[in-house]
């Protein structure tokens, strides 16, 4: 039988300590969370974000996918959640398939090669969740304080022992998992997004292959985000003027009229990279610990179904 009114340390608020934190208020726990750095400065709030499991492996990632997806569906009927539904065009420059995850989305189509952008073999139209990050994560610690959440500034040395006050410690570390685990697998991917004043596209778009700069664009209203990049071997946190400038050129390939677009701000966010999700439970001294990390280009995506499979090891006997 799962375990109630347990007391919960959540070390993380970036979109997977938050969720899982609130998934675990929402079942009756009680919950601090400890964060170096609060929402609105983590890689979360850098991301695009445009649903899709992307660079994110687990033989439960589809599962967790399609969970969130149901969930960014019924917050797109909230404006304020800053989720929306939106139809977009992905393209392949290799002749690609649509990936396994779309395959069940009612409005899937393959596109027409003749009306691709230039250089593309391949593509597909659907319609798909896009958040507005800085606005979620907001909505997010908002209803996480309605259901009782803390929050707090501090830093976790180590994850050796559950603190005295707790029973179950939860870690949330996202790209700093590697140092704290510590954990090798782990490998930040640096990545560089431009934002700009919406010059009036109310579709996205995004090349289907992972590449170290690759073009993507989504409109998140009156702002757009435009994107992107994947340096696995930078740790610079400041933005890149040449990268920049070279991501706002290749979103003007596909839509001419971005080229002019006011640029309204610059984001860099580490994508916590590893061979496999880690959402494990394992017993320390004190409780245990359960794991949450590890999600790649997918961290918002699978962010409800992992903070689920992070609850249910919470409660597990
Ligand atoms: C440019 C870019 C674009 C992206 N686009 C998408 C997208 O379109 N769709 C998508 O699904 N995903 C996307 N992602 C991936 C997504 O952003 C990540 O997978 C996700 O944000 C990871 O969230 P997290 O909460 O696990 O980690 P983070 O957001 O990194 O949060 C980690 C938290 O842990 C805290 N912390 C770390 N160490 C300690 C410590 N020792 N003590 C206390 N606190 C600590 C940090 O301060 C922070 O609060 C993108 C990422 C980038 C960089």
């Amino acid at each position: 039988m799962a375990r109630s009114g347990i007391d919960v340390l959540v070390i993380g608020a970036g979109v997977s300590g938050i969720t899982t934190a609130l998934r675990l208020a929402e079942r009756g726990h009680r919950v601090l969370i400890r964060a170096r750095e609060l929402p609105h400065e983590s890689t979360s709030c850098a991301a695009g974000a445009l649903w899709g499991p992307v660079v994110a492996e687990h033989e439960r990632v589809t599962e967790w996918s399609d969970e969130t997806l149901e969930a960014f569906r019924t917050l797109a009927a909230h404006p304020e959640a800053g989720v929306r539904l939106v139809q977009g065009l992905e393209a392949s420059h290799t002749g690609m398939a649509p990936p396994v995850w779309l395959r069940d989305l009612p409005d899937l189509t393959l596109a027409d090669p003749a009306t691709l952008p230039a250089g593309y073999l391949s593509g597909w139209r659907y319609t798909a969740p896009i958040v507005d990050m800085p606005v979620y994560l907001t909505y997010l610690v908002l209803r996480a304080k309605d259901a009782g959440v803390q929050i707090e500034q501090g830093e976790a040395a180590s994850l050796t022992e559950v603190p005295a006050g707790f029973d179950v410690l939860v870690n949330c570390t996202g790209a700093d998992a590697r140092a704290l685990v510590p954990d090798p697998e782990v490998v930040p991917v640096r990545g560089q997004l431009v934002v700009v004043e919406n010059p009036g596209i109310d579709e996205f778009f995004a090349d289907a292959e992972d590449a170290a700069e690759m073009t993507y664009f989504l409109p998140h209203g009156d702002r757009m985000v435009l994107g992107s990049t994947a340096h696995p071997a930078r740790t610079d946190r400041a933005w890149d003027p040449a990268l920049a400038e070279r991501i706002v050129a290749r979103c003007a390939e596909v839509r001419p009229e971005l080229a002019g677009a006011r640029v309204l701000d610059h984001r860099v966010g580490f994508r916590p990279t590893r061979s496999r999700v880690r959402v494990e439970r394992e017993a320390i001294p004190g409780g245990h610990l359960v794991h949450n990390y590890g999600h790649g280009g997918g961290g918002v995506s699978l962010s409800w179904g992992c903070a689920s499979a992070a609850a249910d090891l919470v409660e597990a006997p």
